[in-house]
């Protein structure tokens, strides 16, 4: 167990990310008090009953008034709103943070309502399933997995220092870059591969001359995995979409434009260009579990040989 390196840790928004925090930051001992406000009362007496805070506090503004860290762990859309609230609540020296999925608009919209004195850091584990809720939380959630941290110009290099000591705490190995850098790579990462998710799923499903139980019956043919990725909270995601457009839209026009060149392949019966593409595709998958972010284990690790885990699989 590590010494707490916060006395009192205040976390807006009580869902997988902010219910995963809490479990891993007990787990290591990061801080001396845990409170939280969450939207509705119901999660708010969830998260009391299974102990992921010791105090729940019916406002944002009440819950932030003693804390030494603040974690937003709200969709991105709600973040600024929020900020409105807590801004002249929060304690001197304290440091605001958040998880959400995109950077860029953050640094724009929630620092200038940031007071002077307090530290704003935003942070972004990159880690998550396609689980929502207080009770979808588990400490193991950031092991071993990357948290970028976008601190704007002219931020205390303590407080981000500080921030890092907690994310590794939670078993994050920690970044930090730019905003809108961030926002670029995490389109290509994250966004894009979400939206390739939602809309493939939703192709199959208007498909006329094959009907859903064809869908279901014969999903292990790839269609599984991304239906897994396209369960994800539809309010999350429409806030990534809205508020890393520009990001979005150039990835989105490479994708095609790469799209558009293996359809050319498969059109012309260009053998020799699929095979080289799909064998360089292969190798970025080698990468990624060399990296140790992923299991090389058949199926994804799945215990049954194909029916669904009982366990969050990791996006
Ligand atoms: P979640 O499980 O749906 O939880 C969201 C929490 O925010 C809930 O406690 C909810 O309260 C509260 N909330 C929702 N709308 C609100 C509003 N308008 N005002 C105040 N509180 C509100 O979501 P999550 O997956 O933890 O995601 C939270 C953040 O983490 C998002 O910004 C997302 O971009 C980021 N993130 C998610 C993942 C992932 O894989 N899920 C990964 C990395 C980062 P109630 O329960 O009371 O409604």
């Amino acid at each position: 167990m590590s010494k707490p390196v916060f006395d009192t840790v205040a976390l807006i928004g009580i869902g997988l990310i902010g219910s995963s925090i809490s479990h891993a930051m007990r787990r290591a001992g990061l801080a001396r008090r845990i409170v939280g406000h969450a939207r509705t009362e119901a999660t708010r007496a969830t998260a009391l009953r299974i102990g992921l805070i010791g105090t729940a506090h019916a406002t944002a503004a009440d819950a932030v008034k003693e804390a030494d860290l603040v974690i937003l762990c709200v969709p991105v859309g709600a973040c600024v709103r929020v900020a409105e609230e807590i801004g002249a609540h929060l304690k001197p020296g304290a440091i605001l943070t958040d998880v959400g999925s995109v950077k860029g608009v953050l640094v724009r919209e929630v620092g200038p309502l940031v007071p002077d004195g307090v530290h704003f850091v935003p942070g972004h584990p990159i880690a998550g399933t396609e689980h929502s809720g207080p009770e979808s939380g588990f400490a193991e959630l950031f092991d071993n997995r990357w948290c970028i941290l976008t601190p704007p110009e002219g931020t205390d290099p303590a407080a981000t220092e500080k921030l890092r000591i907690f994310w590794q705490g939670l078993g994050s190995n920690v970044e930090v870059m730019d905003a809108d850098h961030h926002d670029m790579v995490l389109a290509i990462t994250s966004h894009v591969p979400h939206l390739i998710a939602f809309n493939i799923v939703n192709t199959a499903s208007h498909l006329e001359r094959v009907t859903d139980s064809e869908v279901i019956k014969f999903s292990a043919g790839g269609f599984r995995d991304f239906t897994r990725i396209a369960a994800s909270d539809p309010t999350m995601w429409r806030d990534v979409f809205l508020n890393n457009r520009d990001a979005v839209l150039e990835m989105l026009a490479r994708f095609t434009e790469d799209l558009i060149h293996l359809q050319r392949s498969i059109r012309y019966g260009d053998g020799e260009t699929l095979f080289e593409l799909f064998t360089e595709a292969r190798r970025t998958r080698r990468g990624i579990i060399q990296a140790g972010q992923d299991t090389a284990a058949p199926n994804f690790g799945r215990p049954d040989g194909g029916a669904a885990s009982t366990k969050p699989a990791k996006t």
